[in-house]
């Protein structure tokens, strides 16, 4: 009989960091996704924003800054455990304003930061060459996050997968789960195209599809997709080397050979993985403004990707409020890459009972969605 610990539904980044964390453990591990692995986190510009995303204060903020800071520990850990080198890159995320009003906003974040980290720097307009000679000299200013470095997304993915394989998970690609299992108010199972699976406990960790599983039997966390849009380009040389993200939400994400990946559009609740010309010049004209090299560079590929969004765009852990033994998390956003490393961390000791941990995820339980009709039900 398929009969596991844990059943984990959805091969992303988050899905893969948990799985490995829990095998890593002892448990026994099944992880299904319903094609290859990874969806969003293939598409993933890679950015370990931790910083660059926080403008004020927030729950997720003290999580992002501890994830970002486990990746060179964990590029270390995966090479060993996967052979994959995620190609983290340390130099840091210059944050530029276009326009005057821009400018104030982005005066305002680095008050903020600065309040928190004095390596914060701001940048005058003429010194932002200077900083990154391939930048124009025509923006409203920017601040430079040298903390905030950068993966190469799909070898995340890939090393994560990997490394959970390597550790005994059992990985089914191309597998779907299809309905729960439930008996006395229990999880106990997902049934699949390869008949039933039994585990003690089930994780809903399927990203921007995570809303549409076991609706019919369970809490639907309240999660949209974001279709992003993304192209990369390819220079002969003046590569620059830091991350460039435009106040407007375009960013350059400088890679290996040259590659400079370009995102990313935002198309709330949209699933259809084409690329659209309109998409992708606006993307273009945007990067080229802030690093006019671009115009000379090859266009390599384009693709896209679907962010899992909740409604206050925090991530959505923890107990499901209505079945035991089943366990949401996703809604991880634009921050998944980045987040990764701490959520299969966290999630191994919140499962295995933490009373800490709990009370750490307690600002991301999906609880907090809950009418006041719902709440008297649980
Ligand atoms: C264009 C773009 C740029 C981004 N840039 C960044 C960035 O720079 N930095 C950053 O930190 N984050 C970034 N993100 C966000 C990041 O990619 C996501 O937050 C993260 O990948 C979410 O991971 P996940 O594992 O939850 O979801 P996914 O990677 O989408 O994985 C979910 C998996 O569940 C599977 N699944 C769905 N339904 C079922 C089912 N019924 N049965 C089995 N499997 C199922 C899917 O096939 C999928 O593989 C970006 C996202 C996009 C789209």
């Amino acid at each position: 009989m398929n009969t596991y610990d844990y059943l984990l539904v959805g091969g992303g980044v988050i899905g893969c960091s948990i799985a490995y964390r829990l095998a890593k453990s002892g448990a026994a591990v099944a992880l299904f996704d319903s094609e290859k692995a990874g969806k969003a986190s293939m598409a993933a510009g890679g950015m370990l924003g931790a910083q660059n995303e926080f403008e004020r204060e927030n729950p997720l903020m003290e999580i992002a800054l501890e994830s970002r800071d486990l990746f060179p520990v964990l590029r270390d850990e995966l090479l060993e455990e996967s052979g994959v080198d995620i190609e983290l890159r340390k130099a840091g995320l210059l944050k530029v304003a276009a326009t005057d009003e821009d400018r104030s906003a982005l005066s305002r974040q680095y008050e903020f930061l600065l309040d928190k980290d004095p390596s914060v720097v701001w940048l005058e307009p003429e010194e932002v060459p200077e900083v990154e000679p391939e930048m124009t000299a025509h923006t409203a200013g920017a601040i430079y996050l040298e903390k905030d470095t950068q993966v190469k997304a799909p070898l995340l993915a890939k090393a994560f997968l990997k490394a959970a394989v390597n550790a005994g998970v059992h990985v089914y690609e191309h597998t779907p789960v299809q309905n729960l299992l439930i008996q006395n108010g229990q999880a106990i199972g997902v049934t699949s195209k390869l008949g039933p699976f039994y585990g003690e406990r089930i994780i809903n960790a399927a990203g921007a599809w995570s809303a549409a599983l076991f609706t019919e039997t369970s809490f639907a966390p309240p999660v949209i997709p974001v279709k992003g849009e993304c192209v990369s380009v390819k220079l002969a040389d003046q590569a620059p080397a830091k991350t460039v993200f435009a106040v407007d939400g375009c960013y350059i994400v400088p890679k290996r050979n040259n590659e400079m990946l370009i995102g990313a559009t935002s198309t709330p609740y949209s699933f259809d993985p084409a690329v659209t010309a309109g998409g992708i010049r606006s993307l273009l004209n945007r990067a080229a403004r802030l690093l006019p090299v671009l115009d000379g560079g090859i266009i390599e590929r384009t693709w896209s990707g679907v962010r899992p969004q909740a409604a206050d765009h925090l991530p959505v852990i923890g107990f499901d409020p209505f079945i035991e033994g089943l366990c949401i998390c996703t809604g991880h956003y634009r921050n998944g890459i980045l987040l990764s490393p701490l959520t299969g961390l966290l999630m191994e000791k919140y499962l295995n009972g933490c009373p800490e941990t709990a009370a750490r995820l307690a600002p991301f339980s999906p609880g907090r969605f809950l009418t006041k009709k719902e709440e008297s039900l649980v």
